[in-house]
């Protein structure tokens, strides 16, 4: 390929990158990944790169699978592309969705496919309004969603997100939409304890709903655990309070298992880790370990029926797209076959734990914040104080993120929070040098603020 500088040129000439300015890309440089295998990427210029983050919390099988090539390229000579509206379906639309509803709990048993996890939470926005117009309750349209959420980039799905500088662009969120705080003890908690903490945020949902008015509000949608919005573990009490609220007031329960689902919290989805009961969860990245665009809307019997008594005028081009299909098919063969549930649960999410929290003690880490292979170190001027830094939205997290990289390792910052979350096939090698890595970018970052 051409030299580094040269593709990096035509990269910022011509190529907008999502949340990221021209400008930087003009000075700076996009870096040029142009191989992986395993847990490692290669760049241009031939460095191996440890990928802490799976891509973007997707590759959950690691890379460089040639049996996904091959499923990719048999569905691609077979059927590249056919629809399923209008009465049409096909085979590998067909046995995803057998598989998917096998691996969900047992009373959701239908799925919706789109491809991606904005089109999905785009999707859970028109499912809910049209069941609760479906039982003769047109008003209950509102969705209760929480701040600093992310549930992808579109305008709908942007607006279910929190993210308030996505919202600063103008019209978002769209009418309809309400956001409550997050369970985040460590930054928000004050004086209470994190049980206390999680009740109380729990509440601002009831508090929420009553302002609304029951018979207005549909659901509530979050994660069950707050990937994107910085690893935000709950509170044990948050959960269990949540649930009886949306029981108490009939509201759907939509758990967004983008990031949670397919493993990443030891199990298929993240709401069986946390005691959730949802009625729809929101699916995407896992699914098919980010080899090919897709995801879905997993939705419980009682839904399906209600939506299924009429039609569900809303769909993609690429709903249930074949080759996607086969890839995430594929996926969960592997998945399976390997028993990579099991070793999260075993192995690798042990690991990861116990090495991240020897880096606790390490002046800037105020907070240790993990669940299966998700984590994030808060990062903080004054241990133990739980203070933040008084600097632009994530300029420490910069700082670590561009050192992590600078040691050959992909940690992400979200503000003041250093995130990681690997490839689920990591072995223990993997995560030793994933934490030494990031111990050294802390150190480097250290003394850079220090000085
Ligand atoms: N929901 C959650 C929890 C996510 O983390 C993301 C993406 O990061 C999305 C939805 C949006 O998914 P996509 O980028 O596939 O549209």
């Amino acid at each position: 390929h051409m030299p580094t500088a040269e593709l990096q040129a035509l990269d910022a000439a011509h190529h907008m990158h999502p949340f990221t300015s021209n400008e930087a890309l003009a000075n700076k440089g996009a870096r040029v990944i142009t191989r992986a295998d395993g847990v490692y990427l290669t760049d241009s210029d031939g460095n191996r790169i440890l990928d802490g983050m799976a891509g973007l919390w997707c590759v959950n099988i690691g890379y460089g699978r040639t049996e996904m090539a091959d499923a990719a390229a048999r569905q691609m000579k077979e059927l590249p592309y056919y629809n399923t509206f209008f009465m049409t379906t096909h085979v590998p639309a067909i046995a995803l969705a057998q598989e998917v509803a096998k691996l969900a709990p047992a009373d959701m048993n239908q799925i919706f496919f789109a491809s991606s996890g904005s089109e999905a939470n785009d999707t859970n926005i028109r499912l809910v309004r049209t069941y609760w117009a479906q039982k003769g309750k047109p008003g209950k349209s509102h969705i209760i969603s929480r701040k600093n959420a992310y549930h992808g980039s579109s305008v709908g799905s942007g607006s279910l997100g929190g993210m308030t500088y996505m919202h600063e662009q103008g019209g978002m969120p769209i009418p309809g939409i309400h956001h409550i705080n997050q369970p985040d003890w460590w930054s928000e908690g004050g004086d209470m304890t994190p049980e206390e903490f999680g009740v109380a945020c729990a509440k601002e949902l009831e508090a929420k709903i009553l302002e609304l008015g029951e018979d207005k509000v549909a659901a509530f949608i979050a994660e069950p655990v707050q990937g994107a919005g910085g690893v935000i573990v709950p509170p044990e009490t948050y959960w269990p309070e949540i649930q009886r609220i949306c029981d108490e007031y009939e509201i759907l329960l939509i758990a967004d298992e983008v990031i949670c689902g397919f493993g990443r919290l030891g199990a298929w989805f993240g709401s069986e880790v946390m005691g959730i009961k949802p009625h729809i969860m929101t699916i995407a990245k896992g699914l098919s370990s980010g080899y090919q665009p897709i995801g879905g809307s997993i939705v419980c019997d009682e839904v399906a029926e209600v939506i299924g008594q009429t039609e569900f005028n809303h769909g993609y081009t690429y709903s249930g797209h074949p080759v996607a299909a086969a890839v995430a098919l594929e996926n969960l063969r592997i998945m399976q076959e390997e028993n990579l549930i099991e070793h999260v649960r075993t192995a690798a999410a042990p690991a990861l734990k116990a090495g991240l929290e020897t880096l606790a003690d390490h002046p800037l880490v105020g907070e240790v914040s993990i669940k299966g292979m998700m984590a994030s170190l808060a990062l903080t001027p004054h241990k133990d104080s739980r203070a933040k830094f008084a600097s632009e939205r994530g300029t420490i997290g910069t700082i670590c993120r561009d050192r992590a990289f600078a040691n050959n390792l992909v940690m992400r910052h979200v503000g003041d929070r250093m995130v990681v979350s690997p490839p689920l096939i990591i072995q223990q090698e993997d995560i030793d040098a994933l934490v030494e890595r990031a111990g050294k970018a802390l150190d480097e970052a250290y003394s850079e603020v220090k000085s």
